[in-house]
This record gives C-alpha cells, structure tokens and sequence, in this order.
C-alpha cells in the first residue's frame, strides 16, 4: 500500500497510466556524420510534418477551426527555407540535429520574444511548440496522450499542469495520484472541480507503480492499494457504491435554499480556477462563484493573457452565472504558485516575499490590464473584485486607486465597463487583526483559511513533516476566523469564507453561529455543505 494526502475525496478502481515527464535532454547523443544527422533532421521535420497535417485535418472536421490555423502556421514556419538552412549550418559545424534545433528555434524565440507587437510575441510560443515537437521525434519520447486514456485509467504523474488538466476526461479518468502538492495545491483544486478522486504527495509514485497495474486509490484516507485482492476490491467495490448512494442523497439540496433550522439564510458558492469549472459549479446547484482564482489563466504558456483574452474568460464567467454574484480575485502568484515567464526573483521565503498584491502594486502595468478586463467584464454580470493577500490599508488604497485609473482610462478609450464592488481575502494575521480598519474601506470579506492557517501556525502548507500543526482547529485560528466576522459585522459589511474550511462538517456549526453568510467551496462540495448547513440551528 502506498500513502499520501487525500486531496479530493472519492474512490477510484482502475489500471495504472504513468505519465512520465518528457525530458528533452540530448547531452548524451553522439555526432556522427553531417550526413547522418542531416538525414535525422529531415526525417524528423518530415514526420512532423505529416503528423501536423493529419491533425491539421482532424482539428478541422472536429470545428477547432482556430487550433486548425495555429497548426498551418507551424507548417509554414518550418516550411520556411532559412529555418532549415540554418540547421542544417550547425549541423556542419559540429552539432547534433537536436543541438541544431535547439539552437536556431532558441534564437528565433529570442527575436520573437523581445518584440512588443502582441502578435509576434505570440509566434515565439509557436517556434517553442515546433522545437518541443521536433526534439521528442528525435529523442524518440512517446508522450501519452492524456485525452484518449481508456475508461477506468488511473493517472500517475509528478504533478499535473494546468493544460494536462485540462486534458482529461473526467469519464474515463477515475482517479490521479501526483508525487507532490496537497489539498491546496492546484492540481487538488482543479480534481475537486472536476469531481475526480485525487491522492497528493505519493514519493515515487511514478516509479513504483507499474503501467497497467491494477489500482484502488482513495482519496478520502490518501491510500493507494496495489495489486488489490479480491477481498479488497469487494470491499472498496461496496465503499464506493455506498459513496455514490451518499452522493445521489444529496439530490435533494439541488436548487434548494440554504437556510439553516433558525431560518437563516446563507449562501454556499463554488471556486474555480478556468471558465470552463463554472459548468460544475452550476450542475452543483451554486448560488454563485466566491473565488475565481485567476492566476489559472497565466500558467502554462508563454506569456501574460492580454486584455482582450482575459476579458473573453472572466465575461464568459459573468454570463454563465447570469445574475448570480461572481468574486474574481486579482492574480495571486509567487509562494507556490510560480509563473517563469514572468522571471520573478528567486527568493529565499517565496511565502513571505514578493507575492500576489504586493506584486501586482509594483507592477501596475500588468495590473491595470487584468482590472480593466474585470471592469469591461461587468457589464455581463454581478462581478466583483476580491484582492488576495492583504497586511495593510495602504495595499487596499492603492488598489483602489489603480481601479481610480483604470476606470478613467476605459472611459477615454471608450471602452464600457461597470465599476465593481471590492473586497479583500482575509488569509494573513495582518489581515485578521485589522479587520475591524478593513472593514471601513472595502464591501466584503472572504476568509482564506488556507493561508490564513499556514501563516498564523508558521507553517508551510505544501510541508509534510509539520502538516499536524496545520490545523484551522487551533484555537489561534479560530479566533481569527470569529474576529473576523464579529468585525465584518459590526461593520455591515458581508462575510464569506473560501479556503477549504468553509466544507468542512466540524467548522461549519461554528461559522453559522458566528454569523458567516457565504460558504465558497469546491464545486463537488457543494451540496453537502448546504446539507451541513441546513442541518444547523
Ligand atoms: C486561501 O488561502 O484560503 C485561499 C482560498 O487561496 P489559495 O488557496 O488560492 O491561496
Ligand atoms: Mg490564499
């Protein structure tokens, strides 16, 4: 048996698919002769080529028109004859085909890059896909390909990127296991959203477990049971029937209110992280969307989302949600969540260091493209903004201004938009025992028990060997939590709380006597929180 953290509830029964981490390392191949490794190029660029087309083709009967033209362009680019000429000239001075690619694609990439047009910055993620592509035919990489994985597949990988995630088919895949992360992580957040049993933090998972091998994984305990016997699949076979009995229970909160037996009511939100979860969160029967947590759409590609893109994503959230609420919270990177392209410093403490607001202050430009996307986004619905990481009222000011701006600046360019309320993440100590000034300035709290946790124990989250002191049961943490409301209160202003606290059966009594009104929670979550809930006097 093989342990981990459980970071998405469910039981899985199923064969084992190991996604291996395709390293593109050549340092080991040998030159041969200029012919040989010309003859290996062109191979390669043949084979792509044909690849591409035949996908080409299917994208194209498949209504992926845009995908369709991203590929075309690829053929073109390796079509063009100075590309392949100047492979060609490494590869008579000495270097091997991958070498060759590697280093004219890096340069092209280089140039592309370092321009400010939009659109050729953009051929540089091109030039990226067209080395990848070329390197894995000629290292010989198969890759899996995560959307075509047989029903019943268990996915076994280091962790999961966004776009992976994005990949998989919730009906075929019926559990993943990773080798890092926890509940908090974002390959746990995006499981939950899909409603896919998940079990984190498995050391050498990818190694142990064999392709193919038979597998239960239970993502409520973080067990993972090889080679099961029949004892141990008739036993989980039962759990999981008894699971999806509880499960289908739950129908009966569908499109309820949620009002406690005192005849408060509350309301009980869904997370996400991609346009696409709010589906989830809708066929959960969410009254509303209490994080969106928009550094989803600045991982795993190139270069930051433009306006208009971020635009598309969070007025497509609004318009799905109609006029229920949605909190957009401005990007919240660095700690755990890192993004390359955008070269932040290395830091020794990434948690206490130059993240989320902080960040984004310093870096306005960036900033002001994200919030007037949100503010053009509101003309579709009830958007409102959240900001992530808050310690004083000077970050919130200036936020506020920033907003000042953005909306002027709209206003000139012509552009509409509707100003949105704001609100700030209650998730530092900071935060917490300055509730009470905070209060004056925005128009809700959310509580962030995930970090807020983390930094009121003094420790990391992602940390195994401290994980028992991370624990929102802690009398510090509670009282923060209850501050914070009493605060909020007091204030007249609302309360919710998205941190994965806000789902859990022994918290919830506490938070409805203290008066908190919204609960955000994984969409899977959904319905039985509201059980909980209703269940409260
Ligand atoms: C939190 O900290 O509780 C939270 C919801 O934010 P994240 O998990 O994205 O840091
Ligand atoms: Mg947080």
């Amino acid at each position: 048996m093989l342990k981990g953290i459980g970071s998405s509830g469910g039981y899985g029964i199923g064969k084992a698919v190991i996604i291996r981490d395709c390293t593109l390392d050549y340092k080991s191949v040998k030159y041969t002769t200029a012919d040989d490794e010309k003859s290996r190029l062109r191979s390669a660029v043949e084979r792509f080529e044909q690849e591409t087309r035949s996908l080409v083709e299917d994208l194209k009967e498949n209504a992926g028109e845009k995908e369709a033209e991203i590929l075309e362009g690829h053929l073109m680019m390796l079509q063009d004859p100075f590309m392949l000429s100047q492979m060609e000239e490494g590869i008579d001075a000495g270097s091997v085909a991958e070498a060759a690619v590697d280093s004219v694609c890096t340069m092209f990439i280089d140039m592309f890059s370092s321009v400010d047009d939009e659109l050729t910055r953009q051929r540089a993620s091109d030039v990226k896909d067209i080395k990848n592509s070329l390197l894995e035919i000629l290292l010989g990489v198969e890759k899996t390909d995560i959307s075509s994985v047989a029903k019943n597949s268990i996915l076994i990988a280091k962790d999961f990127t966004p776009s992976m995630t994005s990949r998989i088919n919730a009906k075929n895949v019926c559990a993943i296991v990773t080798e890092v992360g926890g509940v908090t992580s974002h390959s746990a957040i995006l499981a939950r959203a899909m409603g896919i049993p998940a079990v984190m933090s498995v050391v050498g998972a990818t190694e142990v477990i064999a392709d193919g091998e038979e597998l239960i994984v239970d993502g409520f305990k973080g067990k993972i049971i090889t080679n099961p016997t029949s004892n141990e699949l008739a036993l989980y076979k039962q759990k999981y029937n008894d699971f999806l009995q509880e499960k289908e229970s739950l129908n009966e909160y569908f499109g309820k209110a949620t009002v406690t037996k005192s005849g408060v009511v509350k309301k009980v939100y869904g997370n996400i992280g991609r346009p696409e979860d709010v589906q989830n969160v809708l066929q959960s029967s969410g009254e509303g969307i209490g994080l969106f947590r928009t550094e989803f759409l600045f991982m795993d590609r190139d270069r930051c989302p433009t306006e208009d893109e971020q635009f598309e994503a969070y007025s497509t959230v609004a318009r799905a949600m109609g006029d229920k609420e949605v909190i957009i919270r401005t990007l919240d990177i660095g700690g755990d969540k890192a993004i390359e392209y955008l070269k932040i410093e290395r830091e020794e403490n990434p948690f206490l260091g130059h993240r989320a607001i902080r960040y984004c202050l310093d870096n306005t430009e960036l900033y002001k493209t994200q919030l007037k996307a949100i503010l053009r986004a509101g003309q579709f619905g009830d958007i409102k903004i959240m900001l992530p990481l808050v310690t004083t009222l000077d970050e919130v000011r200036r936020a506020k201004a920033l907003i000042d701006e953005c909306c002027d600046e709209l206003e000139q360019q012509g552009k509409r938009y509707k100003k949105a309320p704001l609100g700030v993440m209650i998730e530092t100590p900071s935060a917490a025992l300055i509730s009470d000034l905070l209060a004056k300035e925005v128009e809700f709290f959310s509580i962030g028990t995930n970090d807020l946790t983390g930094y009121i124990m003094a420790v990391d989250r992602g940390n195994a060997n401290v994980s028992s002191l991370y624990d929102v049961f802690q009398p510090s943490v509670l009282r923060a939590i209850e501050m914070t409301i009493k605060n909020a209160k007091a204030a007249g202003i609302t309360v919710g709380m998205c941190g994965e606290a806000a789902a859990h059966a022994d918290l919830i009594p506490k938070l409805v006597e203290w008066g908190l009104d919204e609960f955000s929670v994984s969409p899977s979550s959904i319905l039985q929180t509201r059980k909980y809930i209703c269940s409260c006097k």
